[in-house]
Parts: structure tokens; sequence; C-alpha cells
């Protein structure tokens, strides 16, 4: 058997339906008295900031629901304000990435613990890494501190997301779960719950589209995203991600759309390379192997999500740059990265032209 390390990263999970009600109780097993609840405009009903700080009752000392995508350091000077000045104790993020994000980078300042209630599929709230974008720059890092002490995954707060970001935002866990298959530093554990993410997923999204009420679909789905961002926070990710910073970072793509765009593209691209990783999409997807990339691209688009970078506002003179950008800064992939198969890469997935 190949050499492995397997390194168990603590955070306590609390899933189900209605779980979001145990928030005070979650809190308070943490000691927590005087929290600030971080969350995004836009939400509605019982994934509002406005809900959750009702069910805290007095441990909730205030709401900031600024938070937006890329985490711009003018909201955590603004929220880290707020902190000093009331007396914070912790965190408790409740969307998606965007306020998971927000949460992370006060967090690095001063060192609270953070309680996540994700709405989304993105997967940060199991992970140590933390980005701010300061001058239109997006630093990112790992740091322990920022993981969430306690992640609660209410498929409820999931109805209301839109059937075109279930899509995406599922896709986007695929994509972890994809990465984490052929990862340099992969091991038998994030191998099997990459799997069963891929598998959870790829098989309620479907529901989803057709009944966005489906909460037994939600649940599955959300039960993948956790998989998912789990095996994101425990071992490295490769090309698609690379792709996928570099395109969000630099020509300001939406982000889980660019990673639905890309994946299909990038599983084709390293197919040949990588194929234990390929048997065991295949088997998720109830595919052959060898038509791993047709298939998800094919489920992608007769759910209505985008396979093409130019729908989703890519400029067809930015592949050059981008594929430049993408090689840059050597790292792991399974198949060798060099600028030209990049470019071709790009360019196919700028016309989303099917992959073979
Ligand atoms: P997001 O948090 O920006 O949310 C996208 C949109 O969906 C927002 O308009 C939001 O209001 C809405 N929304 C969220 N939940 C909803 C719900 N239940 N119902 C209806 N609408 C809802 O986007 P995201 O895709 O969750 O996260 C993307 C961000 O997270 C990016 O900035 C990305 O870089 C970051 N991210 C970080 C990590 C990490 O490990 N650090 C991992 C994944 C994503």
């Amino acid at each position: 058997m190949k050499q492995f390390l397997y390194e168990a990263q603590p955070c306590r999970t609390v899933f189900g339906e209605g779980t979001r009600r145990n928030i005070r109780k979650e809190v308070e097993r943490l000691n927590l008295k005087n929290v600030l609840v971080i969350s995004t405009s836009g939400l509605s009903g019982s994934t509002t900031a406005e809900h959750v700080a009702v069910l805290l009752r007095d441990l909730c000392k205030g709401i900031f629901s600024k938070a937006v995508q890329h985490v711009p350091i003018e909201n955590v000077y603004e929220a880290l304000d707020f902190v000093k000045s009331n007396n914070i104790d912790g965190l408790v993020a409740v969307g998606g990435g965007s306020p998971i994000g927000l949460a992370k980078a006060v967090a690095l300042e001063t060192e609270l613990p953070i309680v996540a209630l994700p709405t989304t599929y993105a997967g940060s709230e199991m992970t140590s890494v933390w980005g701010i974008t300061e001058n239109g720059v997006k630093r990112t890092g790992t740091n322990s501190i920022v993981k969430p002490k306690t992640v609660i995954y209410d498929p409820e707060l999931t109805l209301s997301i839109p059937a075109n970001l279930s899509v995406t935002s599922g896709v986007n866990s695929v994509a972890h779960c994809v990465e984490a298959l052929y990862s340099e530093s992969r091991n038998p554990i994030t191998s099997l719950l990459a799997e069963e993410g891929i598998r959870s997923i790829a098989r309620s999204l479907r529901r989803i589209v057709e009944n966005p009420d489906d909460l037994e679909a939600r649940s599955k789905a959300f039960y993948g995203a956790w998989l998912g961002g789990t095996v994101l926070g425990s071992v490295g990710m490769a090309l698609h991600h690379k792709l996928c910073h570099t395109l969000g970072g630099t020509f300001k793509l939406p982000h889980a759309e660019t990673h639905t765009v890309l994946i299909s593209y990038v599983i084709s691209y390293n197919s040949d390379y990588a194929p234990e990783a390929m048997e065991v999409i295949a088997r998720s997807l109830q595919c052959n192997k060898d038509d791993v990339a047709s298939t998800l691209y094919d489920l992608i688009q007769s759910l209505g999500g985008p396979v093409s970078l130019e729908s989703i506002g890519f400029q067809r003179e930015d592949i050059e740059k981008a594929a430049e950008l993408a090689v840059k800064n050597p790292y792991y992939n399974p198949r060798p990265i060099d600028k030209g198969s990049i470019r071709d890469l790009l360019d196919r997935a700028y016309h989303g032209i099917r992959p073979e």
C-alpha cells in the first residue's frame, strides 16, 4: 500500500434538519457570552442574521450583515472596530463562503472562536484557509485559528438557494472532491469522503432542480458539501483550484460558476494521468471511467449550469494572460502543466466545447 499521512482536524459538526435551533446551546458550550453574528445582505427567512440573533437571545451583542465576496479589508476593519468596542468574545457566521470568510479574517486578527451556520455548498467552514482583499489583491493563507470550532449544517437553511446557485455551488463542492482524489497528499480517509461526496451531490442536484423544496435531497447535497469541505480542508488541491483562483482573483469571475465551467475540462486534461481517481469518480457518477469529463459536463448542462467561460463573462483576449498566470508558480498536478496546454484548455472552456 502507498505511504500516506492523515491528520484529523478537530471540528464539532452538528448535522440535521432544524439543528440551527441548537445555536445557543453550541455557543454556550464554548463559554461565549457576547457574540457578533456575521452575515450577508440578500438572505431571507431563517438564513438571516436576524433569525439567528433571535435564537441566540441575550448572547448576541450585534449583527454585521455587510460581508461580500473576497473579503475586502475595509469590511474587516469595520467588523474589527465593532468587536473591539463591544467586548465580543465569539463570532457566529451565517451564510455562504463570504460571511464565513469575513469571520475568518476577524478571527485571524483576534483569535476569536467561530461557530458557522453555512447556507451554501462552498465548504469554507471546514477549512483553515483565509483570504483578504486589499487594493485589488487577494492575500490568502492557512491558520488553524480561523477554522470554525463548531459547524451546524441545517439543511432547512439551504431550501432558499435558487436552482442555479444550487447547481453551481454543488458542483463547486464536487470539484473539491475530484481534486482530493488525485491530490498529492491524498490518503485513504479523504478518498473515501471524496467518493461519497461526489455521489451524494451528483445524485441530489437533479431532485433539487426539479423540486427545490425536497428536503431529503437538500440534506443529501449538504451532507456531500460537508464531505467536500472536509477534503478541501485536509489535502492539497491542484490545477482546477489554481485556475479558479486565477480567474476569480485577476478577472473577477464569479466563484461557484467558474468552478462549474472548468471542472469537466480539468478532469479531461488530467484523466490519463489519474486513472485511479477516474475510476472512483466514474463509480460515483455511475459512468464509464473514460467518460467522466463528458458525463459531468452533460449533467451540468442538463441542470442549467454554465459550461462556457464566455457565458460567465470571461473575455477571449484574456486567455493568454490567464494561462501565463496559471503556470507562474509551480504546483502539484497529476499531469505536467505548460502554458500551451493550459491555453488550449481555457480556449475549449471559453467556447464550452464538450470534453471527450
Ligand atoms: P457567497 O457566500 O458569496 O454567496 C453567494 C450568494 O448566495 C450571495 O448573494 C448570498 O446572499 C446568496 N446565498 C447564500 N446562501 C443562500 C441561501 N441559503 N439562500 C439564498 N441565497 C443564498 O458565495 P459562496 O459560493 O458560498 O462562497 C464563495 C466565497 O467563498 C468566495 O469568496 C470563495 O473564495 C470563498 N471560499 C473560501 C473557501 C476557503 O476555504 N477559504 C472555500 C470555499 C469558498
